[in-house]
């Protein structure tokens, strides 16, 4: 499984820029075609991050090529706020050095001007829905929702994807052929006229991308449409459109239209790796949990999620994936150590043998065996006892309320040795076929 890592320094954030962001290249044949998707620049616009993050995870590229930025503006998603720097798409015109963006708008243009990219999608969720007659306050032709966004009709004189608006309206009329959930759900194609009409836009990321020679078009979900999955299934359907007619291949393990199979993948969290000594699904994590043993600083989150991050706050870890807060970790600072020794488990009569960080399945009852480390099973106690360890123990015999998931069936086993934490197992209670 693939990890990436956010070396943690809890003082940082206070003078410098936005979180850095990942570019995920799936690339097959630098001949063929590159497609460069960048969600996230508002940061309340779910949409525009959740739809990239499926196609960095679940996708398979098999010609041409695929270049993500899920979340380019990842402070600004955490906040669930269009830019606490500012508006990040009103800035690539003109930047001020000491603006909290630079570094990133740097960064992001020499992505955008790389010979290697072809055309490039910016996501997002807009107000209301893109009709190009009023129909009334939510319908209208200043709506930015369901809509393919062109600065301009066509860019002269380029030989590949300089037709905006045939390209646009091309995905737009396939879109709208297929499976709508609701029919009022249609898209249409919006051109700004930016350059003799829109000064706002003249400022944008796409704008900036068309007077530089490369395509760039906008593909806008409606904030109107509340349920994350649809928004996400629409922008997926925009992505794949602009794919096909850039002859880039690709192959997915799930079902377009069916809303259940990408629900899930959307709300599967993933995992996070702390320190090399501890581990914690986070899909179904408790939205907070006490006294977990961190170092003073420097702590090391690895995250399976491309929307996770981390953010120091209030003597507070806080999860988060996207725009969602998962949990806020409270930590008991400690001295940190690890080691590569295994630890002997009886876990239903059968003795197992687990490293730190690892999570173990019981049906019943599990006892773990004497070693060098003291143990203690947080929310199991028994009198006279420094170590936890040589007691067979059942879940009854734990109390539920130190469980670290809502499900109740995760409880936390640590290690410790000389005053210093090595590590944790996580012990999880199979739930019984009833
Ligand atoms: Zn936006």
């Amino acid at each position: 499984m693939r990890f990436f890592i956010i070396v943690f320094f809890p003082f940082i954030y206070l003078f410098a820029s936005n979180t850095p962001f990942d570019l995920y290249k799936k690339e097959t044949n630098p001949n063929q075609h590159t497609l460069l998707i960048i969600g996230g620049i508002h940061g309340d616009e779910p949409g525009g991050y959740f739809a990239p993050a499926i196609l960095e995870k679940y996708y398979k590229i098999k010609s041409g090529n695929l270049w993500i930025i899920p979340n380019i503006n990842a402070d600004s998603i955490m906040a669930n706020s269009r830019g606490i720097y500012g508006d990040m798409n009103r800035k690539f015109s003109i930047i001020n050095e000491n603006d909290s963006d630079f570094i990133t708008i740097n960064k992001v243009k020499d992505i955008i001007l790389d010979k290697k990219v072809d055309l490039i999608l910016n996501l997002h969720d807009g107000h209301g829905f893109y009709r190009n007659k009023y129909e009334n306050a939510i319908f209208n032709p200043n709506a930015w929702g369901q809509a393919t966004i062109i600065d301009q009709e066509k860019m002269n004189g380029l030989e590949k994807f300089g037709n905006l608006d045939e390209i646009a309206t091309k995905v737009t009329n396939t879109l709208n052929e297929d499976n709508l959930f609701q029919k009022y759900h249609s898209f249409g194609v919006k051109n700004t006229q930016t350059k003799f009409k829109d000064e706002q836009m003249q400022l944008s990321l796409t704008y900036f991308a068309v007077t530089n020679n490369k395509p760039a078009l906008a593909i806008e979900t409606s904030k109107n449409i509340t349920e994350l999955t649809y928004k996400v299934i629409y922008q997926l359907k925009s992505i794949e459109e602009f794919m096909k007619i850039m002859d880039i291949k690709f192959e997915r393990d799930f079902d377009i239209n069916n809303y259940k199979e990408i629900e899930s993948r959307i709300f599967d969290f993933g995992k996070v790796k702390i320190n090399d000594n501890i581990t914690l699904e986070l899909s179904d994590i408790k939205n907070n949990i006490r006294f977990v043993p961190l170092k003073k600083e420097d702590n090391k989150f690895d995250f399976t999620h491309t929307l996770a991050r981390v953010k120091y706050n209030d003597n507070k870890y806080e999860i988060y994936i996207g725009n969602i807060k998962i949990s806020d970790l409270y930590p008991q600072i400690f001295d940190v150590s690890s080691t590569n020794n295994k630890i002997k488990i009886l876990v239903d009569n059968k003795e197992i043998e687990t490293s730190f960080a690892s999570q173990i399945d019981i049906k019943n009852d599990f006892k773990i065996l004497k070693s060098d480390f003291r143990v203690n099973i947080i929310g199991f106690s028994k009198d006279g006892l420094d170590s936890e360890d040589n007691i067979l123990i059942k879940k009854s015999d734990i109390q539920e309320n130190y469980s670290i998931d809502n499900n109740k069936t995760k409880y936390r086993a640590e290690f410790y040795k000389d005053g210093k934490f090595y590590g944790m197992i996580v012990l999880n209670f199979l739930k019984e076929n009833k």
